[in-house]
């Protein structure tokens, strides 16, 4: 039976494909696909750990004192057969030479599927067998941890077909929540979709899923409960619905959607390398934004000048052997530099804390985030003015990376002067020693990002600091509305059209063109085209986005006249419903299509 699941839209397009489903163990497991020559020692490796258990298992009945009640030895009796019985290792093991997973996420697969099937039976002592099936599970993933808990096999990086052993089948990752960093690590892998439990719109998770220009859907409450492992599946990352087994015509209305929006795609990546010259004549800047060093040929081939944020906490993440080092960082930024080739490149300093926390491993000797509410603690720029020789480490890698292109240093979530002060003391230290130690670095700029609305009404006294500042409108929405932007139960309430945002921005923007100070927007309202008239009629000329949105933005640029639109500015502003007000503003102003000679990449 077909089924309709909705969520929050995050990625646009239609995705079509078989759902794997991501288990949430109460074991961390990790999720990535072993390379095909692995698939025996993977194997292996699953059933040494069975060996392991049963060793353990067998060695308790053992040594059970005679007076130990009888139902122990009955319980280790289920264990030991459930370790035996096809249906958990052989079945995991299926898994991991028909998908490819790895040994721990075959086993929570199976789980999964095991589990489900208790849950439907009749009988309640049968249906609580299931506990004794996920005991054995966890005991199987401890000894597996046990057993290697840094050696991760190959992992295969092919971007190409699926990896199920017929190579047909696209597929769509299902999970309760995905952490950001694991998102990245899908990033080179073979799904076509995915779709979470929880999220907002401007959760980092929701986040990097656009940057893999991917359909998505959050928030989708019970979906990880609802779908089933290898249930067809179709995610319409506009509309933010997923459907379950589709019926034919269903499906067959989906393909077509998406054969739709692929030629929708293609025409306007024929405007990738035209200039961004609004109707009348301003120029405009379209930057991307980036989390791993490789991201900036992707940025460069989408026609973007240059990166506006490079996520650099995104290096800090999914670490084995503890933090970058000075060397490694450097080596990073220096080739995000030398992929942009000449063009500039503005590297935010690390954002760890709320959704984006450290790695326990990472993380054991320095200090993180156990708050109730990890929003308002220590994140951002508070963390690494917290660790100062870790700031000054980034600093010194990002100054020497500068050596090989135009370099700008952004600091996130600014909201003291202090912080100002501090951060520019640090850039000076990090710059003597690197003198000190006879170290190239060249020049850089250094921009606040303008996050919490205490920045905006600070700006002209923060100005005095900072040579640009960038919006991060995702923070500054969930500042300003006190509304937590990863969680799904408020994302209605998470309104970028709110008219006290948009004041806040309209200010900052304003206040730094008067100040003869940068000031572009690099938060997710950047590269929604709904808002590029407006931020053009307040002034805005330089914007960053995810290098799949330049686009369609650029289509929006191109159909603006700014003088025009300047002269509804007031009227959105002052409105209460400003989204009805652009929307009236919009069949006033613009021009329904991109004239021949912009849309054929020629000259302005
Ligand atoms: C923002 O807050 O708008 C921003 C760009 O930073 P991040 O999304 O990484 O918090
Ligand atoms: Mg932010």
């Amino acid at each position: 039976m077909s089924i309709q699941i909705f969520g929050l839209p995050v990625s646009r397009g239609v995705a079509i494909g078989r759902a794997v489903l991501v288990a949430s163990s109460r074991i961390d497991v990790a999720h990535y696909f072993i390379a095909s020559h692995c698939v025996e020692s993977e194997t292996a490796r699953l059933l040494a750990a069975r060996d392991v258990v049963v060793g353990e298992l067998s060695t308790l009945q053992r040594d059970l004192s005679v007076d130990a009640p009888p139902e122990l030895s009955a319980l280790l009796d289920v264990h030991l057969m459930l370790l035996h019985d096809d249906t958990l290792t052989t079945a995991a093991a299926q898994w991991i030479s028909s998908r490819h997973y790895n040994a721990e996420w075959a086993l929570s697969a199976q789980l999964e599927v095991l589990a489900r099937q208790f849950d439907e039976m009749e009988d309640d002592y049968l249906r609580e067998r299931k506990a004794d099936i996920e005991q054995v599970v966890e005991r199987l993933l401890r000894a597996m941890a046990r057993g290697n808990p840094l050696a991760l096999p190959e992992l295969r990086t092919d971007l190409t077909g699926s990896p199920n052993a017929q190579g047909e089948e696209p597929l769509i990752l299902v999970a309760n929540d995905i952490a950001p960093a694991d998102m990245l690590q899908f990033k080179r892998s073979v799904f076509t979709g995915f779709v979470t439990d929880v999220g907002g719109k401007t959760s980092h998770t929701a986040i990097v899923a656009r940057s893999l220009d991917i359909p998505a859907v959050v928030g989708a409450r019970e979906a990880s409960k609802i779908i089933r492992q290898d249930d067809w599946v179709v995610i319409d990352g506009d509309a933010g619905v997923v459907i379950i087994n589709p019926s034919l015509i269903v499906l067959e209305e989906y393909r077509f959607r998406q054969k739709q929006s692929e030629l929708e795609w293609a025409r306007l990546s024929r405007l990738r390398h035209t200039p961004a010259i609004t109707l009348d004549g301003e120029k405009v800047v379209l930057l991307a934004n980036i989390e791993l060093p490789d991201d900036a040929f992707g940025a460069l081939a989408a026609g973007a000048v240059g990166i506006g944020l490079f996520r650099s906490e995104f290096l800090f993440m999914h670490r084995v052997n503890g933090l970058p080092d000075e060397e490694e960082q450097f080596t990073a930024y220096k080739a995000a530099v030398q992929a942009m080739q000449g063009l500039p490149v503005t590297i935010r300093t690390v954002d760890i804390g709320a959704d984006k926390p450290l790695d326990r491993l990472s993380a054991n000797e320095l200090r993180h985030d156990h708050s109730l509410n990890p929003a308002l603690g220590l994140r951002a720029i508070r963390w690494s003015l917290s660790e100062p020789a870790m700031f000054r480490q980034q600093l010194r890698a990002i100054l020497r990376a500068s050596v090989y292109g135009e370099v700008n240093v952004l600091v996130p979530m600014v909201a003291h002067l202090s912080e100002a002060q501090q951060t520019i003391e640090c850039l000076q230290r990090a710059r003597r020693q690197l003198q000190d130690a006879k170290k190239a670095f060249g020049n850089v700029k250094i921009g606040a990002m303008i996050e919490v609305p205490a920045a905006v009404l600070l700006l002209p006294k923060l100005l005095q600091f900072f040579d640009f500042v960038s919006i991060g409108t995702n923070d500054l929405i969930q500042y300003t509305l006190a509304i937590d932007r990863a969680d799904e139960a408020v994302a209605h309430l998470y309104d970028p059209w709110h008219p006290a945002v948009l004041s806040l921005i309209g200010q900052t923007i304003q206040q730094a063109n008067a100040m003869h100070k940068g000031v572009s927007v690099c938060g997710e309202l950047a590269g929604d085209p709904a808002f590029t008239e407006l931020l053009l009629a307040m002034g805005l000329r330089s914007f960053s986005m995810h290098p799949s949105q330049l686009a369609a933005v650029k289509q929006s640029v191109l159909l603006t006249d700014v003088a025009k639109w300047r002269t509804q500015l007031e009227t959105i502003l002052l409105s209460e419903t400003p989204q009805v007000a652009c929307a009236a503003a919009r069949s006033q102003c613009n021009v329904s299509s991109v004239p021949e000679t912009a849309a054929s990449g020629g000259a302005r």
